[in-house]
């Protein structure tokens, strides 16, 4: 058996090796390094997977929802409604630009924004929201919007984690995950369901104007070259990375295709069982399972991580501290919230090796060696 990872980047590669080399050779080839061909190339390619009219490249998932902020006009004391069950860049974004983080509950279920602790965060203050779709699971856009839409607030989609996912409305249209707010970002970190071979993001937008702005703060706030008009940053995506996204966007649904494979074989293996919840797929999302989390009741979760990592299998608890609890919020009352939904979480959520190259007996292992822990 192949040695079971969380992420197995390698084995991906082999199956794109000559593709992806020769895409590299490209760009050295041409020597155009910054915004080459292979970025426009692989922004419209992205425009044209997910439906937004624009989209923007960037340097990372960080810099995207920065970049996104600062286009909004966002000002210092701004409130902004986030999660606190995330990776810390979404929050960390908005503490950065001088924004005030507020953070709200997620629903158990889902893992994503709950549409009435939003509504309970919601200040004369509040600016705008960050839905995450954690783990590729949507968070509720239709209530979100709607909740939006009422209190003249802006969405910002963290979609780090969904790309390619999709979020389907009542009335049945179905839109892409980062697309349905004023402002999508997204991150090509390598171990993302679209990852480069390092650093990369993107920013999404239907709003022409934003469009423009956004590009103009990513590129040092310039209209042309060497004529600033606006206060912005370097954050560009290099082209070898978007040639390599060239190559891989192409694949992307295939890989998640390969993640829901894996998710319906550990629900099966997993099913019913009283100490084990298997991840929640609302009728509305489509899962791309950026990650395979469990919520376990009962069972020393710390104790099974090490038990797994002993036979050789990797798990992760995504993550181990919320934002409310990080020392870096401490300035912004951190302490002072009591979220008893992310705290249970937090110690209960375990993820399982997730990727698009698991095969049958490194499920099979990984499943059988959980419920024997659990099981003992
Ligand atoms: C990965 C991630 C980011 C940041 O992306 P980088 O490219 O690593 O900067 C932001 N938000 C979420 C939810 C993420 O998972």
């Amino acid at each position: 058996m192949r040695p079971i990872q969380m992420v197995d980047l390698k084995q991906q590669y082999t199956k794109i090796k000559s593709e992806v080399d020769s895409a590299i050779h490209e760009v050295i080839d041409q020597a155009a390094f910054i915004n080459g061909k292979a970025v426009t190339e692989f922004a419209a390619g992205l425009s044209a997977y997910t439906g937004s009219k624009h989209t923007i490249p960037c340097a990372n998932g960080t810099d995207a929802l920065q970049i996104a902020m600062m286009a909004l006009d966002l000002q210092p004391g701004d409130e902004v409604i986030t999660p606190s069950f995330t990776f810390i860049a979404t929050t960390e974004a908005v503490a950065l630009l001088k924004l005030r983080p507020v953070f709200a509950e997620v629903d158990p279920k889902t893992f994503c924004l709950d549409p009435a602790a939003i509504e309970k965060a919601i200040t004369p203050k509040t600016k705008a929201i960050i839905p995450v779709h954690l783990y590729g699971h949507a968070a509720p856009m239709e209530e979100i919007m709607e909740i939006a839409a009422r209190h003249n607030l802006y969405v910002i989609e963290d979609n780090a984690q969904a790309i390619g996912s999709t979020y389907t409305f009542s009335n049945g249209i179905t839109k892409k995950t980062g697309t349905i707010g004023t402002i999508g970002t997204t991150s090509f970190f390598p171990s993302k369901n679209l990852g480069c071979y390092g650093d990369g993001g993107a920013i999404f937008t239907d709003d022409d104007a934003l469009a423009s702005r956004l590009k103009m703060i990513a590129n040092h706030g310039q209209s042309r070259r060497y004529y600033h008009d606006l206060v912005g940053c370097n954050s560009r995506l290099d082209s070898i990375q978007a040639a390599v996204l060239n190559v891989k966007l192409k694949s992307l649904d295939a890989y998640i295709a390969a993640r829901r494979v894996a998710a319906d074989y550990y629900d099966s293996a997993f099913a019913g069982h009283p100490k084990i919840r298997t991840p929640y797929r609302a009728s509305y999302s489509h899962h791309v399972f950026h990650q395979y989390t469990l919520v376990l009741e009962g069972v020393d979760r710390d104790g099974l991580n090490e038990y797994l990592a002993g036979q050789h299998i990797p798990s992760m608890i995504y993550y181990p501290v919320p934002a409310h609890r990080q020392q870096m919020f401490a300035e912004f009352g951190g302490g002072n919230y009591s979220l008893a939904i992310t705290d249970w979480l937090t110690e209960r959520v375990i993820s399982l090796p997730m990727h698009t190259e698991l095969d049958e007996e490194q499920l099979r292992t990984i499943s059988f060696a959980v419920l024997e822990y659990i099981n003992k």
